[in-house]
């Protein structure tokens, strides 16, 4: 199916790019296009106005900024998976990258575009919330910064207002982190039923600090603030890992689709947190 009829334009610069969301009713951004053009052939979604951020030079770069990664707005997940910057400083982001969908989709969709369209079940939220990533926002009104835990508000709804462009995400350096995914079709290049990204610091034997996030489970990938809690202190052994994968669904309204029950979820959901603070622990 066609999209309805809209207006395009692909601004040279971000303040151009601004001006046209800020004087604009019903505008998108445009940056892989992976999420976008599909809700909008199916008509799902309507914009009469799409703004490509695409040629927007100096967006599409990963970048050392001393105590902190940043990655651009342009910066596709091919990009993200295989960065050694990203590799080295925030492994679980990589990970989720290189299981995002398949290699077309990962050539052209963008991590910030996947951060901004929220979908329940996308696989780099939940490394965002495990490594405590920061979400930078511009619109005409100025610039604002947003953690990750305050950042995925609902299905498909983040905490940026239409007409804000997530120009960035940044990710402080330290630790360790890993991702482990039960995709769709059973491998790992498709959607998660569920998924786990967890981050801990370790020190004199100790799990010094953790965070443990969720995503395929709930209408909204999720930190698992019961699991880090179970694990911080601890000595990280199975027995601490099996107590703290227990919580992975404390307090939690899990889903029940096509793809699994209730129960079933809610058995991955300790699965993964286990199996990924297995590997991240080793
Ligand atoms: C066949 C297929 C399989 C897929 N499998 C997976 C999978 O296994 N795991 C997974 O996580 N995802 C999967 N996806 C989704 C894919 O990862 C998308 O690339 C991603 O969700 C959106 O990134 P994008 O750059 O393409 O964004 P777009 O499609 O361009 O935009 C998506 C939404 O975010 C908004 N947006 C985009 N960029 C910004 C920005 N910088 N600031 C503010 N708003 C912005 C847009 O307005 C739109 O509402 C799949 C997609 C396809 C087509």
């Amino acid at each position: 199916m066609y999209p309805p009829n809209f207006d395009y334009v692909a601004p040279s610069s971000l303040d151009e790019a601004l001006a046209a969301l800020a004087g604009a009713e019903n505008a998108k951004i445009l940056s892989g296009g992976m999420s976008l053009i599909p809700l909008m052939k199916m008509r799902l979604v309507r914009p009469t106005l799409v703004v490509d951020i695409s040629r927007i030079p100096g967006l599409d770069e990963v970048t050392d900024d001393g105590d902190h990664i940043t990655i651009g707005a342009m910066v596709r997940h091919a990009t993200t998976a295989s960065h050694p910057l990203v590799q080295e400083h925030a492994s679980a982001l990589a990970e989720a990258a290189s299981c995002t969908a398949d290699l077309q989709v990962r050539n052209r969709g963008t991590t910030c575009g996947s951060l901004a369209h929220a979908d329940v079940a996308a696989d780099q939220p939940a490394a965002a919330l495990a490594l405590n990533a920061t979400m930078h926002a511009a619109s005409v009104r100025g610039t604002r910064e947003i953690a990750a835990a305050d950042f995925f508000v609902d299905t498909l709804t983040s905490a940026l207002a239409p007409d804000e462009i997530l120009t960035k995400v940044t990710i402080p350096k330290g630790g360790s982190s890993t991702y482990r995914k039960l995709g769709r079709r059973g491998g790992n290049s498709d959607y998660p039923i569920a998924a786990a990204a967890v981050w801990v610091d370790v020190s004199n034997g100790s799990v010094s600090a953790a965070r443990i996030a969720v995503t395929g489970v709930s209408s909204t990938p999720y930190l698992a603030v019961g699991s880090a809690q179970a694990l911080i202190g601890s000595d990280g052994s199975a027995d601490a890992i099996a107590a703290a994968a227990s919580h992975a669904t404390d307090g939690v309204n899990v889903l029940e689709d096509l793809y699994g029950t209730v129960a079933f979820r809610t058995h991955l959901a300790d699965l993964y947190v286990r199996r990924a603070l297995e590997d991240v622990l080793a």
